[in-house]
């Protein structure tokens, strides 16, 4: 018999697992059986389903980029996660996990927040249901992203700067674990990447598969088959396990994720914790992570936003070690490049983390075969990045 994994601890192989303090175990353990009983519970996936589909805007459009095509010489399709409310597929997850959090009896939400796309997301769904709401930002997150911040105190969520370490993402995560801890009985902390301990990559690849459920069926009807690429940008690594996760067992499907490649490849200059990284304990799960050599977290960079981080889910960890999934790098230059080219072949100005996936397949073009079906995930729409592509220009 084929093992199932993750296995009843949250490995998947070496990687995965919770590595967090012993209050917390209990609050994961209770997370872990509630989710198994949502999961069972046809009202509760129709609830999710109703949220997505009246309020969310799914099933969103596989749409064929035909002046894109033919400019890179292979057919592509726009899995168009851009066109969802709010902008990106981080509500997918957001309203799946407040809707759960709700059925648990909890009162009050917080989540981190790094570039504030995730906090957005949870503001809204905090909103939607009448749930106050407290996002971890990092203090020179909060100076950089103003629109995001401004976004979530209009929807009513108070948004608390974290004053320790680099003053960014991962400072905001230990700080939310921190009044988790403190908070447990009432509060749900709702994680915003297939990161973290144990259940949660695998709640939020749950809830993001629905972006590559629809995509089989979808392209099913549009080619008559399935394609031979999927390729999604890796930050944490949620937009692309939610298109990977339903073509897993179709192996002849190459499976394709883009990493920041930044400014170059010397430590602090990327987010390519795949490509990059080594092995460690990262936000409670064993993975990739970029560290020094004393294991101290390095800084990262890119000109996306969203793909800013130092570690990534241990699900892609362990896909890429099997080989099931590949991961590639590209360079800031060559995603501005790629946004650019969309904007003006297709009318849609890409986010900057999906114009990684675009330049990927502009990159490879030479590469593919006559007939190759190639479907990207437009994660994102591109509106809030205009302010940084205006600076580099
Ligand atoms: C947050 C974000 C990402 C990166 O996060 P993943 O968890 O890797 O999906 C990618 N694209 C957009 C538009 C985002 O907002």
């Amino acid at each position: 018999m084929k093992k199932i994994l993750p296995d009843t601890k949250g490995h998947w192989g070496k990687f995965g697992g919770k590595f967090v303090p012993e209050t917390l175990m209990v609050a994961l353990e209770e997370l872990s059986s509630a989710y198994k009983e949502a999961k069972k519970d046809k009202k509760f996936s129709e609830e999710v389903d109703y949220f997505l589909r009246q309020y969310v805007g799914r099933p969103s459009p596989l749409y064929y980029a035909d002046r894109f095509s033919k400019k890179v010489g292979v057919k592509v399709y726009l899995k168009r996660e851009d066109l969802l409310h709010t902008g990106a597929h981080k509500i997918n997850n957001t309203i799946g996990q407040a809707l759960l959090a709700k059925r648990m009896g909890k009162k009050r939400l917080i989540a981190e927040t790094g570039a504030g796309q995730h906090g957005v997301a949870t503001a809204t769904v905090a909103a939607l249901l009448g749930m106050p709401c407290d996002v971890y930002m990092g203090e020179d997150d909060i100076a950089r992203q103003k629109l995001n911040v401004f976004k979530m105190r209009l929807l009513g969520t108070r948004v608390v700067p974290v004053k320790t370490g680099s003053k960014t993402l991962k400072d905001a995560i230990n700080e939310a674990l921190r009044d988790w801890v403190t908070n447990v009985r009432t509060t749900y902390y709702l994680l915003g990447s297939v990161v973290g301990p144990y259940p949660y990559p695998v709640i939020v690849r749950d809830f993001q598969s629905v972006i590559g459920k629809e995509t089989r069926r979808q392209i099913r009807k549009l080619e008559g088959r399935l394609p031979d690429y999927v390729v999604a940008c890796v930050g944490g690594g949620s937009n692309s396990m939610g298109i990977f996760y339903p073509f897993l067992k179709d192996k002849k499907v190459k499976l394709i994720g883009v990493e920041a490649g930044g400014l170059g490849l010397a430590l602090g200059k990327h987010g390519a914790s795949l490509n990059k990284g080594t092995e460690g304990v990262l936000h409670g799960a064993k993975t990739y992570i970029l560290q020094d050599k004393d294991g101290q977290i390095a800084p990262t960079h890119s000109v996306a936003p969203g793909l800013d981080y130092s570690g990534v889910g241990p699900e892609h960890a362990y896909l890429k070690e099997t080989g099931r999934a590949s991961y590639y790098i590209v360079k800031d230059k060559d995603a501005l490049d790629a946004f650019f080219m969309l904007s003006r072949l297709e009318g849609i100005l890409p986010a900057l983390e999906s114009s990684h996936a675009l330049a990927w397949v502009r990159n490879f073009s030479s590469n593919f075969k006559k007939n190759d079906v190639v479907v990207v995930n437009l994660s994102g729409r591109g509106d809030k990045d205009v302010d940084i592509v205006e600076d580099y220009l």
